[in-house]
């Protein structure tokens, strides 16, 4: 067998299982080679702690050359400028190209703020999406904790990641509460989805019951069914949209702080590749995590395209969590391996969605099994103890990446919680 060259480009959650399951699938036989634009992987979860300053950047990055080195596989720090499939190339940033015999990509979102006027860091809106940008949200937490106002926190329209907008509003209502200035800051909740709770996934289980109880216990009211329409400066302009998307209100919110999550795309390297990707930019893969047109391309994890749910008045977007990004990784390790070895790609994902929410004090936990309903698990559950697995997941994953081990951490915590849900 001649050495293939395999290319991961994206170094995060996905990227970063993917080099370990790759090493572990092939061992010294192939070279593999992880691209990245960052110096650093991030725990991306941990980002809404970063945003109240209850971690800070160093506490979840990991310094990715040496950390390769150390197992033995390839790292170039760069940036995809363009992928070029017909000669198996990336074409970067700096002007160098980086070739491969197989390509994962790993790329995760493009952020789309410019889709709403003023939104985003660069506007008037913070953001928790990347280390850098809850590190600057934190900054202007900091700020307004000193002369405190309105709140507004929450999702874009066609956004697909809700777990941490409803995460970021919680455990703000509760560092506001612990330096005791919450009666001066009044908090809203504006989503583009049709109701609290569903998630971009039609609620799972009783989550629509159980994050209204909480904003309610925690004084949050809410706007869903919200089409942002532009931000100014301490000014939120957000239509609220009836079932049949006509207009149902139009709300000028006023805020001195806001946080909301965007719509993603697929990055710009990719983007328009015919064939390749969809009208987002996102990776069409088949259910062995491969592109039918370029069969040596593979797709994981926020990168791949996945059609909505169902159709909402304001666009949502399915999410793609740790579980499913986790086995999409170990279908495609498995499949670059018999490519390798002449045999067909037979492995797939379970696309299962698994979340842990946390709200600083409490949280909650919900497993869709599948993905879309009917499902066969359909299971949310609440209390301290989604508090206490958050902050054990993050250690845990975070070792997992320092010692390159191949567990499936995600999988191994869903049989316990199982197991814990059994027992009650
Ligand atoms: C704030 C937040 C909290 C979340 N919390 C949870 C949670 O608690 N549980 C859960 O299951 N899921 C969670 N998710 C969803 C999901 O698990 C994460 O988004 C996860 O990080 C996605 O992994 P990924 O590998 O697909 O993409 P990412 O982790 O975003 O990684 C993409 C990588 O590609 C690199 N890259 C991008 N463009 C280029 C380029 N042009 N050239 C080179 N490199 C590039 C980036 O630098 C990055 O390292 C959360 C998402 C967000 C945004």
């Amino acid at each position: 067998m001649t050495k293939a060259d395999i290319v991961v480009l994206g170094a995060g959650l996905g990227g970063i299982s993917m080099v370990f399951d790759l090493k572990a699938e092939l061992g010294k036989n192939h070279r593999i080679i992880l691209v990245n634009k960052t110096e650093s992987f991030q725990f991306t979860p941990s980002n809404p702690w970063v945003g109240v300053g209850w971690r800070e950047k160093g506490d979840i990055t990991i310094e990715l050359a040496p950390l390769m080195k150390k197992h033995g596989i390839d790292f170039v720090q760069a940036s995809a400028k363009k992928l070029h499939p017909e000669d198996n190339r990336i074409e970067m940033e700096d002007g160098s190209s980086v070739g491969y015999d197989y390509l994962v990509i790993a790329t995760g979102p493009e952020l789309a703020f410019d889709e709403v006027e003023g939104l985003g860091p660069d506007g008037h809106t913070q953001s928790v999406c990347t280390v850098d940008h809850a590190t600057r949200a934190n900054v202007a937490f900091e700020a307004f904790c000193a002369d405190p106002g309105p709140i507004i926190v929450g999702a874009a329209q066609g956004a697909s990641c809700y777990g941490p907008a409803y995460e970021y509003a919680m455990i703000l209502d509760k560092e506001l509460r612990n330096r005791k200035i919450r009666d001066r800051v009044p908090m809203i909740f504006v989503t583009a989805e049709p109701y609290v709770g569903h998630l971009g996934l039609g609620g799972v289980g009783d989550t629509k019951g159980m994050l209204e109880h909480e904003m309610r216990q925690r004084s949050v009211r809410w706007i869903t069914n919200a089409k942002v329409e532009k931000v100014e400066a301490g000014t939120m302009t957000v239509s609220e949209l009836n079932d049949d998307g006509t207009e149902k209100t139009k709300h000028a919110l006023d805020f001195k702080y806001s946080m909301m999550l965007p719509a993603f795309r697929g990055i710009g390297a990719v983007r328009d590749i015919e064939g390749l990707v969809n009208p987002r930019g996102f990776i069409i893969v088949d259910k062995h995590q491969r592109n039918p047109k370029y069969p040596n391309i593979f797709g994981i994890g926020v990168a791949i395209a996945i059609a909505p749910l169902e159709k909402t008045p304001v666009p949502t977007g399915v999410p793609k969590t740790g579980y499913m990004i986790e086995s999409m990784v170990l279908a495609t390790a498995r499949n670059i391996k018999a490519l390798l070895e002449g045999r067909e790609a037979r492995d797939e994902a379970t696309w299962n969605a698994f979340c842990l929410a946390d709200f600083g004090d409490r949280g909650v936990a919900f497993l869709a099994q599948p993905q879309n309903p009917p499902r066969n698990v359909n299971w949310a559950s609440e209390g301290m103890w989604v508090h206490l697995a958050k902050v054990a997941f993050e250690k845990y994953f975070l070792r997992k990446v320092r010692k390159g081990i191949t567990e499936t951490y995600y999988e191994s915590a869903i049989m316990k919680m199982l197991a814990m849900h059994k027992l009650k």
